[in-house]
């Protein structure tokens, strides 16, 4: 498609990355005009998807983690993928407060706020083989502030 606009970054998953990547995505996606409000719900939603690969995908060792980003006409996509352990059950992974971490302070609600700031998160995951999380969420479309 010819209005598309894509683009793709790989970094070491260390948590010093986190919040260059997440900025790296916001400042990507301000060619749609989003609202603040926008901006900020989409660097909450990277930032949990980033953090998870972080600190569960490779349990503390330090390999890479990539995102693919891309806007089509309203829309924004973000995939967030790791190669790290995956996961056994995606479906209850992704349920409010299920955490595989209890013990270091995670609350389980990472999923939980991807799925309230994204419109739509569909998480892949193969055993031994990563994790890839897609996001979509509709950007910009609101009313401008000069009317
Ligand atoms: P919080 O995000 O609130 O700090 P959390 O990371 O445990 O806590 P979620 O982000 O909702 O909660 O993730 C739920 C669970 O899914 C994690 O505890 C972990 O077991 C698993 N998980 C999430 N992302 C990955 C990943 N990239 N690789 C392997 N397991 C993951
Ligand atoms: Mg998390």
């Amino acid at each position: 498609m010819g209005n598309t606009n894509e683009m793709s970054m790989e970094f070491d998953s260390r948590s010093c990355n986190e919040g260059f990547a997440r900025v790296a995505v916001a400042a990507f996606i301000t060619q749609l005009n989003p609202t603040l409000e926008e901006v900020s719900d989409v660097k909450t939603a990277v930032s949990e998807a980033i953090t998870n690969a972080i600190i569960h995908a490779y349990d503390k060792e330090v390999k890479k983690i990539r995102i693919d980003c891309k806007v089509v006409e309203h829309e924004m996509y973000v995939t967030v993928t790791d190669y790290g352990k995956g996961i056994e059950n995606v479906e209850k992974a992704m349920e409010p407060f299920f955490t595989t971490k209890p013990e270091e302070d995670r609350s389980g609600m990472g999923f939980a706020f991807m799925e309230a700031f994204m419109d739509e998160v569909v998480v892949i995951s193969e055993l031994g083989k990563g994790c890839a999380v897609h996001m979509k969420k509709k950007v910009g479309v609101g009313t401008s502030p000069f009317m």
